[in-house]
């Protein structure tokens, strides 16, 4: 069995059943200081699938007992978040819920004989430990101070008459044991900081070592689950839970997640905006789950990249290419295909007349009758992928070039080019191309996509902006400072974030975004402006979904008030992986 099978007081034990009725009690215990991380995901789906699995609940604990970092915002965000990935905290608790009952059991302890008021300096603290060379340790005077006059002194501390740093609680564990979490652990410290919750009642905060078992046993969580950083913590939580008498929930860890070219410390996350190598904590560049929501991935790619790597109890750091290959796999299941030219490059059709106008009827998702179809004009004048164009040929290349054919995706006819007109500069203005109407000539080896230029159907749609995004640092570990001289911060890639202005689509964006606002659920989403579901696959180029910073209403959408939009769109993933990284 993995885990401990801690010694219970069999009272404690019919409480504990009387109050589970003997199902699996789990909790997930972020603190309300950042944003959820991709780290997060994992630990999100452990607790709530363990729990799930057992037939059993999970809670949602915010583990609030640092008020200085801790924020409202960050609150709300976690709580959206767990709903996003899918989960419903079965209820949600914090732990300055029990910050009476904390005060009460940190008293009990003290009475117990079990913690002391200390009055060190944490360099003192330090040199009794052993300080840096591990040498001997050694208690400190007021280890042994009277129990009425530790109680007298806790509650100078909790009346703030001693500023912050003069006193803190500390348990009387054991200095001797080879278990660092046993050093006489801080229980309490004095912090004269505002909560997000409980305001300044409180001059004293309990620590997360005091805290954590507690709430747990408060709250009869069956599994405590946690991960591997907490493993020597696990013998002072048995301790604590023991030494106040309280039930004693089974501690087991799992190993931390991380991904390759990225952080997750919320410090770091901090730094990176703060110096502007980001614009915000969900830029999609981060890892943060509101920044990989922002991007456009799918909730349901993050759970499987999780579910795939399983409960293992090292910690990894995961290449970032097998979360990509989850998005594809999901990507390719729901985003329609739309044509799309990120650099647009003006083609004639010399042999088609001025005002010729053909409708042609596509499919959003070949093979796939249940995403719909719609009509794009096919006009004398079109839009290609300038990178679908190369005026040197070779004979491996099969795409566009002088002299040279290639076919057009859903017309199943090929053009030539005839000519390349020029600006003045030099660079290129436009093709001039033959269209090969009786397909007189071979089957092209590659079709390209197009979009008309036909402004009275509306075509094409113009997309103010498109963000490509690279990964945000140049090395698998930015941290590694051996691979990195000046520092992590300077591993950071100028070219992370590429804007692209100009590109243009097809109609069928439209025609899918109307699709999507008809939907009750699109609409609601709109309302709240949650626009990352409207993504789409670019054929040839990639997985694209709508930005938040997109101007565009439900309202717009309705009254086909597309003029006044501004579309901005975030590049999720490339369709394939790129062979060079
Ligand atoms: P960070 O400093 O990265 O924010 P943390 O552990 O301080 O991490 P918490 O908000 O305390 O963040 O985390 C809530 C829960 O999620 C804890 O149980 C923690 O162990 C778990 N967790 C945090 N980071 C990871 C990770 N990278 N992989 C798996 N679980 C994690
Ligand atoms: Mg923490
Ligand atoms: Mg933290």
């Amino acid at each position: 069995k993995p885990g401990e099978n801690p010694q219970i007081k069999p009272e404690l034990t019919k409480a504990h059943l009387a109050a589970t009725k003997g199902s699996v009690i789990t909790r997930f215990p972020p603190e309300p200081n950042g944003y959820l991380h991709i780290g997060h995901a994992k630990a999100i789906n452990v607790n709530f699938g363990y729990a799930k699995t057992h037939g059993g609940i999970c809670n949602l604990r915010y583990d609030d007992t640092n008020p200085e970092a801790e924020e409202q915002e960050y609150v709300d965000s976690i709580l959206e978040t767990i709903r996003w990935l899918g989960f419903e905290p079965h209820g949600v608790f914090y732990s300055s819920d029990y910050f009476h009952q904390l005060f009460d059991l940190a008293v009990k302890l003290t009475e117990k004989g079990l913690a002391y008021v200390c009055h060190c300096n944490g360099a003192e603290i330090k040199a009794q430990r052993g300080g840096d060379e591990r040498g001997p340790r050694y208690a400190c005077k007021h280890r042994d101070r009277p129990v009425a006059e530790s109680l007298a002194e806790f509650q100078k501390m909790k009346e703030g008459r001693y500023a912050s740093g003069e006193a803190i609680l500390r348990m009387k564990m054991d200095i001797h044991s080879d278990n660092n979490m046993m050093w006489d652990t801080v229980a309490y410290r004095i912090l004269y900081a505002s909560h997000h919750r409980t305001g300044t009642e409180w001059c004293i905060y309990p620590t997360y070592d005091f805290t954590h078992c507690l709430c747990d046993s408060f709250e009869n969580i069956t599994h405590s689950l946690c991960t591997s950083e907490f493993f020597m913590s696990r013998e002072s939580y048995y301790w604590l839970c023991d030494a106040v008498e309280v039930y004693k929930p089974v501690q087991w860890e799992y190993g931390r997640l991380n991904v390759t070219k990225t952080l997750l410390s919320k410090r770091k996350l901090l730094e990176l905006r703060d110096n502007g190598f980001v614009r915000a904590l969900d830029d999609p560049r981060l890892f943060t789950l509101p920044a990989l929501r922002r991007r456009g991935v799918p909730a349901l790619a993050i759970n499987a990249f999780v579910r795939e790597l399983g409960v293992s109890t090292s910690d990894a750091v995961i290449d970032v290419v097998r979360l990509d290959n989850h998005i594809r796999d999901c990507l390719g299941e729901i985003a329609p295909r739309i044509m799309a030219a990120t650099h647009p490059l003006r083609v004639v059709l010399e042999n088609l007349l001025e005002d010729h106008f053909e409708e042609v009827k596509l499919s959003f998702k070949p093979n796939d009758e249940s995403f719909g179809t719609y009509t794009v004009p096919f006009t004398r004048v079109l839009y290609i992928d300038s990178s679908d164009f190369r005026e040197v040929d070779s004979a491996d290349y099969y795409r566009l070039a002088p002299n040279k054919s290639v076919g057009l995706q859903g017309v199943s006819r090929a053009i030539t080019c005839t000519k390349v007109v020029r600006n003045a500069d030099g660079s290129i203005a436009e093709l001039v191309c033959r269209y090969d109407a009786d397909s007189a000539h071979a089957k092209p080896k590659t079709f390209i996509q197009w979009v008309a230029d036909c402004p009275k159907l509306g075509s094409p749609v113009r997309l103010d902006e498109i963000r490509v995004y690279n990964p945000l640092f140049k090395h698998d570990n930015p941290k590694d400072s051996s691979e990195v001289p000046g520092g992590w911060l300077s591993d950071v890639d100028p070219d992370s974030l590429v804007v692209v202005k100009g590109a243009v689509a097809e109609v069928g964006l439209w025609d899918w975004i109307k699709s999507y606002a008809a939907t009750e659920a699109g609409r609601k989403e709109l309302d709240k402006h949650n626009v990352e579901n409207i993504r789409f696959q670019f054929k040839r180029i990639g997985y694209f979904a709508l930005d938040k910073d997109t101007v565009l209403t439900a309202a717009d959408i309705e009254n086909a008030q597309f003029g006044s939009a501004k579309l901005i769109m975030n590049r999720i993933v490339t369709l394939k992986e790129d062979p060079k990284k």
